[in-house]
């Protein structure tokens, strides 16, 4: 693959750094990346990769855009109220950089059609807003042996974790919630609310995890947990052990 003129301008900034150079960045084109839910982590998520140029991105949600997602959906409009949201985030996207593949699915994951949807994906990043679709993920993830980048925001905190499964001492999710807890399908934003920007914090350091993931730059999170106090801005990474008789021990 050889880089058109108008490429080298639009992602000289990332070329002329040393650790992603030419090699780098045509590594990101030539990669895909799945983006699971296009709320308030999705929208910083697709908007970061689609415009710093991974090559294929794809978007799964069943939702429509709504009045109450506008206040940190950020690739929504106040027009877009009742559109589909795979649909009409790529429409945004497009714009953004049209040198990209985009697909959208406008439906929710399941354990029937979650291989059908992620298969031709490198790697999975989770910006659900329930558990029973995170759990799904990993889960997916841990038997596939792929890279999984996730993000949660419930108030004034947030969560990043990334399970590298094609390396062995990679825990998993079920590592240190073995169990769905009670209320898998509860959506937190909606319940106990969510401050804006911190959608806007979690899903770039999501992003950014992602990146170094694909070239194997800097330390990823692999093995740990950030947590991220909004309030007193504070974060706080702690180590994440693989659990002896774990699923994911199986399953690597
Ligand atoms: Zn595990």
């Amino acid at each position: 693959m050889k880089f058109t003129k108008k490429q080298i301008d639009r992602y000289s900034r990332q070329i002329i750094l040393k650790k992603i150079g030419v090699i780098g960045q045509k590594k990101l084109l030539k990669s895909s990346v799945l983006i699971v839910g296009a709320g308030g982590l999705g929208s910083p998520i697709a908007i970061y990769l689609a415009a710093l140029g991974i090559g294929k991105i794809g978007i799964v949600d069943k939702d429509n855009v709504e009045m109450s997602n506008l206040a940190r959906q950020i690739i929504f409009e106040t027009n877009d109220i009742n559109k589909k949201k795979p649909s009409t985030a790529i429409s945004k996207l497009k714009k953004i950089n049209p040198d990209i593949q985009l697909r959208s699915f406008n439906e929710n994951l399941t354990r029937i059609n979650i291989n059908q949807i992620a298969k031709s994906f490198d790697l999975i990043v989770d910006g659900s807003d329930n558990f029973r679709t995170r759990f799904l993920i990993n889960d997916y993830c841990a038997e596939s042996k792929k890279i999984l980048v996730s993000g949660a925001i419930s108030k004034f905190d947030g969560q990043v974790y990334t399970f590298n499964f094609s390396k062995k001492k990679s825990p998993c999710l079920r590592c240190f919630i073995p169990k769905i807890p009670n209320n898998p399908d509860v959506d937190n934003c909606e319940f106990e609310g969510v401050l804006g920007p911190l959608a806007g914090i979690i899903g770039s350091i999501q992003a950014n995890e992602v990146v170094k993931e694909i070239l194997e730059i800097g330390d990823t999170l692999c093995g740990n947990i950030l947590i991220i106090d909004a309030l007193k801005l504070t974060f706080r990474k702690v180590k994440l052990n693989k659990r002896e008789g774990c699923y994911c021990n199986e399953k690597n």
